[in-house]
């Protein structure tokens, strides 16, 4: 994805994939920081690299999560595209702005704190979370609240029905960010009960290949799309980022059709 971007800007293919375990990150920063120009990264690291980084941009620094490092002169710079792809990738799927919109996030892990912060200072009115473990989701709401007062929300876990069910009926957007969905044989993180046909929300699931809500979606009519648009998006953000220039985002989605995993 990434290399058909540079191909179709004249630069290349200098972008390579390499695989770093958590207890060899700091080591591969000292790599970066003497040989390349800038680094797309992920789970699990997003958390660590906010730590390891020189400086971080204040999109990075409000939620403590860093997938970007661009790299000057030695000096390692972190950055978070996830969200500015997230709300992008919505406004495409669905033709919309965001503003004063509902939206209920299904996770609250490293994908939903980058993308819930973000999404929080788009104008919209109420930012929820149902996640398995609600500590999460109350310290993830916290933090949006501390930046964003004006907007609202609530959090509850998938056992609380009732929650589940009212916060489902008065959404705009259902986000489906966690891992449940990943394997093929994953059910889906909310059951069937909760969606009707006739429902305002829509769905974006992070997860970009078929997964079981994607399925409950298309049975009762509801408009749901995968994560394919949020990954180009923010790879799209890091490209532009690195080069100071806007990637051809059709090249990006052959290259990540191509490649069938989004590098
Ligand atoms: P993470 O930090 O490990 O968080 C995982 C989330 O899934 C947590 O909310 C966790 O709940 C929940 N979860 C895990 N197993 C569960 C289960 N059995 N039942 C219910 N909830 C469960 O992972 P992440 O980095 O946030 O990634 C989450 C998803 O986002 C992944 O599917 C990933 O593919 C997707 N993603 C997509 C893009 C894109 O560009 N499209 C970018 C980033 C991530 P607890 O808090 O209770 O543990």
């Amino acid at each position: 994805m990434q290399n058909a971007a540079f191909e179709a800007a004249g630069l290349g293919r200098p972008y390579g994939r390499q695989l770093v375990h958590p207890e060899e990150l700091a080591e591969f920063f000292e790599y970066a920081r003497e040989n390349l120009a800038g680094v797309n990264l992920t789970v699990p690291h997003k958390l660590q690299a906010a730590e390891l980084s020189d400086e971080l941009t204040p999109r990075a620094e409000a939620c403590g999560s860093v997938n970007t490092l661009i790299i000057s002169d030695r000096r390692i710079i972190g950055d978070s595209t996830d969200g500015i792809g997230l709300e992008e990738a919505l406004k495409y799927c669905f033709n919309d702005t965001l503003a004063g919109k509902r939206i209920v996030f299904c996770g609250a892990g490293g994908a939903a704190r980058a993308t819930a912060v973000h999404l929080a200072g788009c104008g919209v009115q109420d930012v929820s979370f149902i996640n398995r473990t609600l500590s999460k989701a109350e310290e993830l709401s916290a933090l949006c609240r501390t930046l964003y007062p004006d907007v609202s929300g609530v959090c509850t876990t998938f056992a609380d029905e009732n929650d589940v069910e009212m916060l489902l009926e008065s959404a705009d957007y259902l986000i489906q960010a966690t891992s449940v969905g990943l394997k093929p044989d994953d059910p889906s993180p909310l059951a069937g009960k909760f969606f009707h046909p006739g429902m305002k929300v829509k769905i974006f699931d992070t997860i970009y290949h078929p997964t079981a809500l994607q399925k409950i979606a298309a049975a009762n009519g509801i408009a749901c799309v995968n994560g394919m648009e949020m990954l180009i998006r923010q790879g799209a953000a890091s490209f532009e980022l690195w080069t100071g220039v806007k990637p051809d985002l059709s090249a990006m989605r052959r290259g990540f059709e191509a490649g069938g995993d989004g590098a």
